[in-house]
């Protein structure tokens, strides 16, 4: 099976409007969908994806509802696993949270740029002690996005810093754990207690690199992730043969991990 962890599509109404924003901040001219959840279906499908997570990002407090409602929707949709979004300063963040287990959502995203926070700030622990207590997987982006400024709000070393916040529930740090950024990944993130997925890594990440951290973290907890729109999944699946160790990895790497944790 070939799970891919970390894709992205938007409601039909703003699909082409988003696109065009994200293309712009980015520098991604070529996205390998065009932003709408049948288009991302087809992607999928041509590259031999069984599913796709598809990560929803609430990057203000009055959208949080109404992303998440989106998210809810694409429930419907075979073959993807849509994952919720809290934003910090929303006022609802717990109900909210109850509101996505009941309806049947597994993870929760954080993308502390566009979201405008340090995932170490204080004021979070509670927020991610309810996650975990709920049971959600919850994915971190990683690193510097390729469409926002600086600074990171979420390094390799400040994700280490809030780990144990979630007792054991599982957490992913996107993009390898920061966008190329191996150096801190390898220091702050490998042979602790977090996914790293390759989300956005094809062409970015050196496979060198990539396998040296494999070889440290543990091929058991690396995921194969595209980053669609951004990359193409069948790219991601290529780089995955590429950088897993062996034939038994690979397999894991490219569904086996997911599976279990999506308990698919
Ligand atoms: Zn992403």
């Amino acid at each position: 099976m070939i799970i891919d962890f970390h894709t992205h599509c938007f409601p039909e109404r703003i699909a082409e409007k988003s696109m065009k924003i994200l293309t712009g901040r980015s520098g991604i001219i070529h996205p390998s969908h065009n932003g709408t959840p049948a288009s991302l279906v087809e992607t999928q499908r041509r590259a031999g994806v069984d599913y796709s997570v598809i990560l929803n990002i609430a990057t203000n407090p009055h959208q949080q509802r109404s992303v998440n409602d989106f998210a809810i929707s694409l429930l419907g949709y075979e073959g993807v696993i849509p994952f919720g979004s809290v934003h910090p300063d929303s006022e609802d963040i717990f109900e909210e949270l109850e509101r996505l287990k009941e309806a049947g959502i597994k993870g929760i995203k954080f993308h502390p740029d566009y979201q405008d926070f340090f995932c170490d700030e204080e004021r979070m622990i509670p927020v991610y002690e309810k996650i975990a207590e709920l049971g959600f997987i919850t994915v971190f982006h990683c690193g510097l996005d390729m469409g926002l400024p600086y600074p990171v709000h979420c390094s390799a070393e400040r994700l280490s810093t809030i780990l144990p916040a979630f007792g054991g529930a599982p957490v992913v740090a996107a993009h390898f754990g920061g966008l190329s950024d191996c150096e801190n990944t390898m220091k702050y993130l490998c042979d602790r207690d977090v996914y790293l997925d390759t989300a956005y890594c094809y062409g970015t990440l050196p496979p060198v690199a990539a396998r040296e951290i494999i070889k440290l973290h543990g091929a058991d907890r690396i995921l194969m992730a595209s980053d669609a729109p951004w990359n193409d999944p069948a790219d991601s699946i290529a780089l995955v043969k590429i950088i897993a160790p062996d034939e038994e990895s690979e397999k894991m790497i490219l569904g086996g991990n997911a599976e279990k944790l999506l308990g698919i």
